[in-house]
């Protein structure tokens, strides 16, 4: 590879970059070496200490880590909203102060358990390819649909065992 016509940190990304490709065509460990199963970037061993490190650098200094995180979740909120739209899929409500994505078919507390809630569950939305059982809907009509089973502004008055 030339080094010409590349400033310092443009050589050293291209050349990580080549490096990361070659360990990965070889099947070999990026750190030590050794032969690695699956699609892993590290052997085992080196996985086992990369993750200390890495958590005791969270320990040591948690600030720069949580504040990639939030963007990160921030970005995500921002795809999935992106993806699936801005506007209450039931009365139209588009102030996004009010919406919040539903699970159609009302399994979003096993998921919630499964993949945690917030912004964790955006991250899991995004990696999962926009799955096709999640609507955005505003908190009126999700809190109606989990109460009552049926949209506000179909709401009729108080009927027999409404429940109110
Ligand atoms: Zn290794
Ligand atoms: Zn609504």
């Amino acid at each position: 590879m030339s080094r010409l016509n590349l400033t310092r940190q443009e050589y050293k990304r291209r050349w990580s970059r080549e490096y990361r490709k070659s360990c990965k065509d070889k099947g070999v460990c990026l750190r030590c070496g050794s032969p690695v199963k699956d699609r892993h970037t590290n052997c085992l061993s080196c996985r086992v200490s990369i993750n200390k490190g890495q958590n005791q650098r969270y320990k040591n200094n948690p600030g720069p880590c949580k504040a990639l995180q939030k963007k990160l979740r921030a970005k995500a909120k921002k795809e999935v909203f992106d993806h699936y739209g801005r506007k209450c899929a039931w009365c139209g409500e588009t102030n996004p102060a009010f919406l919040t994505i539903d699970h159609i078919n009302n399994d979003g507390n096993r998921e919630r358990l499964q993949y945690g809630s917030g912004g964790v569950f955006y991250l899991h939305v995004v990696r999962a390819g926009f799955p096709t059982n999640l609507q955005v809907l505003c908190f009126n009509c999700n809190c109606a649909k989990g109460f009552r089973g049926y949209a506000p502004s179909t709401f009729i008055g108080f009927q027999d065992g409404d429940g109110i």
